[in-house]
């Protein structure tokens, strides 16, 4: 299981990651904390990508790209990861996928959680965290009520709002997501590994959705999803699609063996008459020859300068 999901800024990836990593054991890889941990660490990349944030530059693909390198060396990858952060453009998701290529673990699928634009913005604008303890609430959300402060510590401390989190950095985030992550839905489609759920609904039904998901085929890859209610037709399907082609090849295969006995006795018939011919063939030649040597004279005779080009020269000769 090697997954990314995609997803616009406040669609739930961060939070159905985790009911992922927990439901199937295996880890996320997040860019933003390989990022912190090896600028922490000091190791070369890390020391790479502080010098490019120090300097107010984005950090480079390839520095952020050999950090989930080494990740994905570690022997809890063995059986799977959930990537977080990343691809975020097209550059991004060619790049991953030929590093995940060379390191023989290529993405199984890949899952689109899809939110609308209000309620994304509603989901983010309106959340709220404790300054206190780090939970975070959302103002629209109906346990809340108008009482913004935290119900879990005892001295109730007001919410706050992360300044990334105000309306008008929303739409930007938003806007920026339409513009380059977006697509990586088509680029994905197109390489058999897009699964769609509606993130719309509350999270236990998104994770609901999202594990029934990995367990489909992927969007455009197969058309069997009305049959495939019942679950273990799925698996057998294949084998027996495999057996169908074997036979079509066969049925094939008798075809030509027909047609071979009558090339075969097209290219003798051909051969008798190619053996008729052999003396065309010189014939030709001494034609060519002929032509050659009367290049040769107009050349001589008429005086052209060097500086023309031999081809259009030939073609006036063939024309007289
Ligand atoms: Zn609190």
């Amino acid at each position: 299981m090697r997954i990314v999901l995609l997803g616009a800024p406040g669609s739930g990836k961060g939070t159905q990651s985790q009911r992922l990593v927990q439901r199937f054991g295996i880890p996320q890889i997040s860019t933003g904390d390989l990022l912190r941990s090896a600028v922490k660490r000091g190791t070369p990349l890390g020391i790479a990508a502080k010098d490019a944030m120090q300097s107010g530059k984005l950090v480079d693909d390839s520095i952020v790209l050999g950090m989930i390198r080494e990740r994905l060396s570690q022997s809890d990858t063995a059986t799977g990861f959930i990537l977080d952060g990343f691809p975020r453009n097209l550059a991004q998701a060619n790049a991953l996928d030929a590093m995940l290529g060379e390191v023989g673990q290529p993405l199984t699928a890949v899952v689109l959680m899809e939110v609308d634009n209000v309620e994304l913005t509603r989901r983010i604008a309106g959340r709220r965290s404790c300054p206190n303890c780090g939970t975070v609430y959302n103002i629209y959300s109906m346990t809340l009520g108008s009482d913004l402060r935290c119900t879990n510590c005892a001295e109730r401390p007001a919410l706050v709002q992360r300044p990334d989190d105000n309306e008008e950095t929303v739409i930007h985030r938003l806007r920026v997501y339409d513009e380059q992550t977006r697509p990586l839905v088509a680029y994905y489609r197109g390489k058999g590994l897009l699964r769609t759920i509606d993130a719309q609904a509350d999270v236990d039904a998104v994770t609901t959705a999202l594990v029934s998901a990995l367990s489909q085929p992927a969007e455009g890859t197969a058309r069997r999803k009305r049959v495939s209610g019942k679950a273990p037709p799925k698996r057998k399907a294949p084998p027996k699609r495999k057996v169908a082609a074997k036979r079509k090849v066969a049925t094939k295969r008798k075809v030509p063996t027909k047609r071979k006995v009558a090339t075969k006795r097209q290219s003798a018939a051909k051969r008798k008459v190619a053996a008729k011919r052999k003396t065309a063939p010189a014939r030709k030649t001494v034609a060519r020859r002929k032509v050659g040597a009367r290049r040769k004279l107009a050349t001589s005779r008429g005086k052209r300068s060097a500086s023309r080009s031999r081809r259009p020269a030939r073609k006036s000769t063939r024309r007289r």
